[in-house]
C-alpha cells in the first residue's frame, strides 16, 4: 500500500512519513501540487493525504487532479482549523474525509485503515462487475448459438415429419389400397401423434424466430371464417376422443382479413389445443367470432381449471406453466401467440375465475395494412 503526502511543510511530511513507513506502508512525498500531479500521473498512489492549502494550488484543485488522474485513489485532505469549510466541501467532490492538524497519529490511522477498506472492497466489487460482464457475455452468445441450433434441428425435422403425415393421409384415406378398420385406427393414432410432433417443432422454430427477430409476415386478404371453420374441423376426432362438447359461434358474413395466414392458424391452433388439453373429460369448448368497428374478436372458451389471476399475464411469457408437471407441453405456446398477435398490431388476454374455466381473447385489426417487413 502506497501513500503519498502532499504537504508544503517538509517537518510535517516527515513526522508524518517516519509513523506511516513505520506502520509498513510505502511513503511518498510532494511538497506542492504540481509536484503531487506528477507523482500520481507517474504511478497509482493508494491514498493522498491532501494538505488543503498549498503554495502553488488549492488542496481542492490537487484533489480534482487526482482524483481525474484514478478515481480509486483514496483522498485524504488536511487541514487547519481556520479551513475546516473547504475540507467539507472537498468532501463533496469525492475526497474520503479530512483530518485536522496538528494530527493525531491515532486518529489518522483510523481514517487511512478505513479508507482502505473501503478502496478494497470497492476494487473488488469492479473485479467482481468484470468477470459478470463477461460471464453474461459469454452465456448470451452461448444462448444464441443454442437458439441457432433448436432453430437448424426444428427446421431439419418439419420436412421429413410433414412428408410421414402426408405418406399416412394417403394410406389412411385409402388412395394406397384398401386397408380395414384396425390398420386405419392406429395409423390414425400415428397420424395424430405426428401432427403434435409438427407443432412442437413449429413452436420452436417460430420461438427461435422471435428471438433472433426474424419473423416474417406474410400478409394476404383472406376468409377469417372460412380459416377457422376448416381449423375446427381438424378438431371432430379430439373431441370425441374426449367426449367433449364443443360449440362455435362464426358469423357466415364475418367476412376477410389482412393478416398472415399461416401465423393466425398456429394462434387458434395453439389457443384451441390448450382449450381441449387443459380441459377434463366431457368438458366444453367454445369458440366465438365477433366483427366490431374496424375490429375482430375472437374468444376462444373452455371449462377446464381456468387461470388463478396471478397467472393470468405470466402464462404469457416464454417457459411459464400453472400445470407443469401434469400435462405435457413446453410452455412456448401462449408467448408465440402473443408475439405474432402483437405483430398484427392486436392484443390477447384470459378473462378467467379458477375452477370456472377460461377465455382467451385475442384481437386483431381487420385492414392492418404496413408493408411487409422484418420484425
Ligand atoms: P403449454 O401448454 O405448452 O404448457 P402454453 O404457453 O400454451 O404452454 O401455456 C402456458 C400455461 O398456461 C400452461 O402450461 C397452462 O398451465 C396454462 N394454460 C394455457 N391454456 C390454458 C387453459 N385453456 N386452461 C387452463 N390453463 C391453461
Amino acid at each position: 500500500m502506497n501513500i503519498l503526502i502532499i504537504d508544503d511543510d517538509p517537518n510535517a511530511r516527515k513526522t508524518l512519513g517516519k509513523i506511516l513507513k513505520a506502520k509498513g506502508f510505502e511513503v511518498e512525498e510532494a511538497g506542492t501540487g504540481s509536484e503531487a500531479v506528477a507523482s500520481c500521473g507517474a504511478k497509482f498512489f493508494n491514498l493522498a493525504l491532501i494538505d488543503v492549502r498549498l503554495p502553488d494550488t488549492s488542496g481542492l484543485g490537487v484533489l480534482k487532479a487526482v482524483r481525474a488522474l484514478n478515481e480509486d485513489t483514496i483522498a485524504i485532505m488536511m487541514t487547519g482549523y481556520a479551513s475546516l469549510d473547504s475540507s467539507i466541501e472537498a468532501m463533496n467532490k469525492g475526497a474520503y474525509s479530512y483530518i485536522t492538524k496538528p494530527v493525531n497519529m491515532d486518529a489518522v490511522l483510523a481514517v487511512i485503515e478505513k479508507g482502505l477498506e473501503k478502496q478494497r472492497l470497492s476494487l473488488e466489487n469492479k473485479r467482481l462487475l468484470k468477470e459478470l460482464t463477461a460471464a453474461n457475455e459469454k452465456l448470451k452468445e452461448l444462448d444464441k448459438r443454442k437458439s441457432a441450433f433448436v432453430a437448424n434441428v426444428s427446421h431439419e425435422f418439419k420436412n421429413p415429419l410433414a412428408v410421414i403425415k402426408e405418406s399416412l393421409s394417403i394410406i389412411i384415406d385409402g388412395l394406397a389400397g384398401d386397408i380395414d378398420t384396425k390398420q386405419k385406427d392406429i395409423l390414425s393414432a400415428a397420424k395424430s401423434n405426428i401432427e403434435r410432433l409438427i407443432r412442437l417443432v413449429t413452436d420452436l422454430l417460430d420461438i427461435s424466430k422471435i428471438e433472433a427477430g426474424k419473423m416474417e409476415m406474410r400478409r394476404e386478404n383472406f376468409d377469417i371464417g372460412l380459416l377457422t371453420n376448416e381449423i375446427l374441423s381438424t378438431y371432430e376426432r379430439e373431441f370425441s376422443k374426449k367426449k367433449m362438447l364443443s360449440s362455435k359461434n362464426i358469423p357466415s358474413d364475418i367476412g376477410m382479413i389482412w393478416a398472415d395466414r399461416d401465423k393466425i392458424s398456429e394462434v387458434l391452433i395453439n389457443l384451441i389445443n390448450n382449450a381441449i388439453k387443459y380441459t377434463p373429460e366431457g368438458g366444453e369448448v367454445g369458440i366465438k367470432l365477433t366483427a366490431k368497428e374496424n375490429e375482430l374478436y375472437f374468444e376462444i372458451s373452455d371449462t377446464g381449471p381456468g387461470i388463478p389471476e396471478e397467472y393470468k399475464d405470466k402464462i404469457f411469457d416464454k417457459f411459464e406453466r400453472i400445470t407443469a408437471e401434469k400435462i405435457e407441453g413446453t410452455g412456448l405456446g401462449l408467448p408465440i401467440a402473443k408475439d405474432i398477435v402483437e405483430l398484427h398490431k392486436g392484443r390477447i388476454w384470459v378473462e378467467s375465475e379458477a375452477g370456472k374455466g377460461s377465455r382467451f381473447i385475442f384481437v386483431l385489426p381487420r385492414n392492418f395494412r404496413e408493408k411487409n417487413t422484418l420484425r
